[in-house]
């Protein structure tokens, strides 16, 4: 299958499930993750019309970067340490990762411009997930205020690896509800209109439940390294 043919698969998947719950595909954003994929790979997705690029390492972030620079919209979606902050922060264009305040506070300090952060939780509560508690993740955006060059525009997680329809749409929908309680305080520093969730095996579900960006690495890019 050819990178085009899995994004024809995948539109199709998407009109689908956003006919079900009366969205519209202009709604929701692919973020085509390169991780297992190499630099021609990330080429062939750009030719492909796909503009937006996942990845979750600093150092295969940098490579990617190097070559292909403002031909695509950076997204960094893995937890990132604060000691490589330094060396990224300013090559991308949103971080999927925000989850707690030491982090919040490095990003102050090394970003030039403001930066637009999904703040990551952790829905399932499986202890080998990063992210906050749902009950914490209020209190936590309001302490981001005062760092002001982040902007939170969404909320981000990951379900747990399930083929339980009915154990992912739980975990969706908790996002959906949390993201309408943030929207609610009306911060400034927090519009919260974006829903980060989704990947292969289960995106379908996520944009049916709400879902503006589907992070896709298997099913539509595949691995090639
Ligand atoms: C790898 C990864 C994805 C994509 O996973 P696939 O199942 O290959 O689509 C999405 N989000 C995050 C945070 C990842 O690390």
């Amino acid at each position: 299958m050819t990178i085009r043919d899995n994004l024809a698969n995948i539109n199709e998947k998407i009109q689908e499930a956003c006919n079900k719950s009366g969205r519209k595909p202009e709604e929701v954003t692919i973020i085509a993750v390169t991780k297992y994929s190499s630099i021609q790979r990330a080429e062939e997705l750009l030719e492909a019309g796909i503009r937006h690029l996942g990845e979750n390492r600093d150092r295969e972030f940098l490579e990617k970067y190097e070559a292909l620079q403002n031909r695509a919209q950076w997204h960094f979606i893995g937890t990132l340490q604060s000691r490589k902050v330094k060396g990224i922060i300013n090559h991308i264009d949103y971080l999927h990762s925000l989850d707690r305040l030491s982090l919040a506070k490095e990003i102050h300090k090394r970003r030039e411009e403001l930066l637009p952060c999904f703040v990551q939780v952790n829905v399932s509560g499986e202890e080998s997930k990063h992210g906050l508690k749902p009950e914490e993740t209020l209190d936590f955006i309001e302490q981001l205020a005062p760092f002001n060059k982040i902007q939170v525009i969404g909320l981000m997680t990951m379900a747990p690896l399930s083929k339980d329809e009915h154990t992912l749409r739980k975990v969706f929908s908790k996002l959906k509800e949390l993201q309408l309680k943030v929207q609610e305080k009306k911060f400034n520093h927090a519009p919260c209109h974006e829903l980060s969730m989704g990947m292969s095996n289960d995106f379908e579900i996520a944009i049916e439940e709400g879902a503006t960006m589907v992070r896709l690495g298997t099913a539509l890019v595949g691995k090639d390294i």
